[in-house]
């Protein structure tokens, strides 16, 4: 009798660990990007094709070169009453998020971002007429959200948030679901849920600007590390490069000293909007930007290679370089 209840446990324990390693992986592209979702435990499958649902949902919803999507209509002012309630409150957020960066993340870039062909992948550079042009339709503090979302005479472009925003959402879907342990990579916007299945945290590489290689690996779990670098989206033109983040000040490829900044919080879309703007502002406004607001963390590396990590990373960051790590005190003179 004891031996049957032993052989019981041992089997029950067997299947207990082998169902929670069952992985269950999917590679799907949306979003003008490659996305990468894996799943652990038991219904990784059923969890998978939900996922891959939303981001499809959401890529129709959000591209704003789709006729049928909600930022076709906003943007060219049709069936405007039609526009999901889900898509003004992304709208609002995102427009949020760049009211506290002082607009360096500005959502209304969109005609900028144009001109530059990285919309559409028709790459070259504008003529300063063109941008000066371009940059009369910018600014986020022009549009009425009060009721409706009003756009006025500016365009918007979802590109800085969608992914994050999408990632939430699956990763949302995926605990609704009873996921507790998964990665969710959408083109460089990683989201993990839970921790690995043994236990112990996910380690998210820092991709290294200059190459394959990696500046550092994170510790992570239950978390979002969004990373906006360079080297992501760029072409060459007369020997320069132009990459596809802007300063909507200046129109320009944003040059502020960085190559990359990763945000890591609880909040993919966030983290994502502000990967993006903190990469505008550049390293000094972007680490007075974490001391007035706090609520995430980040990893910036600089043109020189240097690698700076805001002080609640310190134990969760790793690397075989030299790193700064940037305390929370305010040490400007
Ligand atoms: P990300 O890769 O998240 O940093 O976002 C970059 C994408 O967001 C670009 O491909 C553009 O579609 C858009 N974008 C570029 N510059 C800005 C900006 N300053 N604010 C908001 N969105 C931007
Ligand atoms: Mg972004």
């Amino acid at each position: 009798m004891k031996r049957i209840l032993i052989l019981c446990v041992a089997i029950i324990l067997f299947f207990s660990s082998c169902a929670k390693t069952r992985e269950a992986k999917k590679t799907i592209f949306a979003m003008d990007t490659v996305m990468e979702l894996t799943v652990y435990g038991n219904d990784g499958e059923a969890a998978l094709t939900a996922g891959e649902a939303e981001i499809f949902r959401l890529d129709d919803l959000l591209d704003r070169g789709s006729e049928d999507s909600d930022i076709y209509k906003l943007n060219n002012d049709i069936d405007v009453d039609r526009v999901s309630p889900e898509t003004i409150k992304l709208v609002r957020r995102a427009l949020e998020v760049g009211a506290s960066t002082d607009w360096a993340f500005d959502i209304t870039i969109a005609p900028v971002v144009d001109i530059w062909g990285f919309y559409d992948q028709s790459y070259r550079v504008p003529s300063d007429d063109e941008i000066t042009t371009a940059l009369t339709k910018v600014g986020g503090d022009r549009v009425n959200v009060d009721e409706a979302v009003d756009l006025g005479e500016t365009k918007i472009d979802l590109g800085g948030v969608a992914k994050g925003y999408a990632s939430q959402r699956v990763s949302e879907l995926f605990r609704n679901m009873g996921v507790d342990s998964a990665l969710l990579n959408l083109g460089g916007n990683v989201q993990v849920i839970g921790t690995r299945p043994d236990g112990d945290p996910w380690r998210i590489a820092v991709q290294s600007p200059d190459g394959d290689g990696y500046a550092g690996v994170l510790s992570l779990s239950d978390a979002a590390a969004v990373t906006s670098g360079d080297y992501q989206r760029h072409f060459e033109s007369g020997g320069v490069d132009y990459h596809h983040i802007i300063d909507p000040e200046t129109g320009y490829p944003a040059d502020s000293g960085l190559r990359s900044v990763t945000v890591v919080c609880e909040d993919a879309t966030l983290a994502d909007g502000l990967s993006t703007a903190l990469f505008v502002m550049g390293l000094d406004a972007a680490s007075d930007y974490w001391r007035e607001n706090g609520g995430f963390e980040a990893v910036f590396i600089t043109s020189v290679g240097e690698i700076y990590v805001t002080s609640g990373l310190k134990d969760k960051f790793e690397s075989e370089y030299a790193y700064t790590v940037l305390e929370n005190s305010i040490t400007k003179q």
